[in-house]
């Protein structure tokens, strides 16, 4: 018995020896990847419910080496994504701007890190890149979480309610699986929620997640704010959404992020049902 438990204890101390190798190792490709911009960005299209026509397209950050919800948690820890999200948003704005000059103006959705927003000077960095590829706040769509919110309410709310004042649009991701209070909420200049893909996942087969989505929505109604519902990947989900008076739609059943080369933004989902 004694053995076992001694070999198990080495078992262990491995496994956390592997991984802090391969984080360390993750680690050093990440600072590489962003030397020589190795990162690409794909975009998701958001579309209006009833006119099926797109909205907004969501830039979503693409690595050679791994998948975001790896990478996106190491460059948190690490700090890398004080300068990764930044040149998220440079790229997201650019491309915003080829759209405008295109005669096709888009609004673009970033995804923004708490640490991001904990950055007493985000706002104002925000700000500068707007101006300096000449576009209006309106074209620009800020996608927070909840957790994001928390840890530095204060400067959080202070950098949200100036972007917000710019024009910037503010849309709360992952809504319904973090911690907020019904009184942050209240206090949170927003224009939309984007209910959690795991919310959605089963509406169509669960009445009790058809309930607890409708509640969700009518609580965004009372706040007057608009409904994204995110992870639409049956059709069934995307006629319950609209039933529920949701919005917005996104998903795979509509389109699956892409390269910018190959999203058709003139194409309405109307067209596929
Ligand atoms: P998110 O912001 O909630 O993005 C939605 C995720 O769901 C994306 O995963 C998207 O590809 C995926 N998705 C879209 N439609 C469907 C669907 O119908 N079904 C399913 N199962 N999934 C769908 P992705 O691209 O792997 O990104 C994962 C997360 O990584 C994002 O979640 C976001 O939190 C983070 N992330 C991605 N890009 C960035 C970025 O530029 N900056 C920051 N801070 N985070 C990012
Ligand atoms: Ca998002
Ligand atoms: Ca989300
Ligand atoms: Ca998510």
């Amino acid at each position: 018995a004694k053995n076992l438990g001694r070999s198990r204890y080495l078992f262990f101390d491995q496994c956390i020896y592997d991984n802090m190798r391969l984080k360390l190792s993750m680690e050093e490709q990440l600072r590489k990847s962003l030397e020589q911009k190795d990162f690409t960005l794909v975009y998701q299209p958001i579309y209006n419910t009833h006119s099926g026509k797109i909205v907004s397209a969501e830039a979503l950050l693409r690595w050679p080496y791994g998948s975001p919800d790896v990478f996106i948690p190491l460059a948190e820890e690490t700090g890398l994504i004080l300068p990764l999200g930044l040149w998220v948003l440079e790229e997201a704005l650019a491309q915003a701007k080829r759209w405008q000059d295109a005669g096709t103006p888009l609004v673009v959705s970033v995804n923004v890190s708490h640490s991001q927003l904990h950055q007493p000077s985000f706002a104002d960095k925000v700000c500068e890149r707007l101006q300096k590829c000449g576009l209006e706040p309106s074209i620009l769509q800020l996608e927070i979480t909840e957790t994001a919110l928390m840890e530095d309410w204060q400067v959080s709310i202070a950098n949200i309610q100036k972007l917000r004042d710019m024009g910037v649009r503010i849309a709360l991701d992952d809504f319904g699986t973090g911690y907020s209070s019904l009184s942050h909420l209240q206090q949170l200049p927003l224009d939309c929620l984007k209910i959690d893909k795991s919310f959605m996942a089963r509406i169509h087969e669960s009445p009790r997640d058809m309930a607890l989505v409708q509640a969700l929505v009518e609580l965004a109604k009372a706040l007057s704010l608009k409904v994204v519902a995110e992870g639409i990947e049956y059709e069934e989900q995307m006629l319950l959404a609209r039933t529920l008076g949701i919005h917005y739609l996104q998903g795979f059943f509509l389109a699956k992020p892409q390269p910018v080369a190959q999203l058709e933004l003139n194409r309405s989902f109307a067209a596929l049902s």
